[in-house]
């Protein structure tokens, strides 16, 4: 089983931010800006590729209630999935990163 399904059991331990009975918003275990989210289907997916039309139809209004939690509506923020190997995708089940608190930066070298 994948490490994000194992923190959807409950089996590894997280920081809950927002949860329904789709979708799960934890805290990253390394943020990389002061905010740093990752939004999940409880469900596995590999990963954006293979997602149903339908579950990120979901995924999009719960990401917004996220943002809402956050607050960072306002101050704005970014959101970024990766996918495979040249994205750099580490942990194969689907997942957002809500990342804000402060300025991004560029997201190009
Ligand atoms: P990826 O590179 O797959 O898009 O990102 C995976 C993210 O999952 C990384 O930012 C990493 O810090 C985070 N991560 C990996 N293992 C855990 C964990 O056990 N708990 C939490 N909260 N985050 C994790
Ligand atoms: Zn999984």
């Amino acid at each position: 089983m994948c490490i994000f399904c194992k923190i959807v059991k409950g089996e590894i331990p997280n920081q809950t931010i927002l949860e329904d009975e789709n979708f799960l918003a934890f805290n990253d275990i390394n943020p990389t800006r002061k905010i740093h989210v990752l939004i999940i289907p409880k469900e596995h997916y590999e990963s954006f590729d293979v997602v149903p039309a339908q579950v990120m139809s979901g995924m999009t209004t719960f990401i917004q209630k996220v943002a809402e939690k956050l607050d960072v509506k306002k101050s704005g923020y970014r959101l970024i999935t990766n996918i495979g190997d040249h994205g750099g995708q580490e942990v194969h089940h689907l997942h957002f990163h809500l990342i804000g608190g402060e300025p991004a930066g560029r997201l190009v070298r």
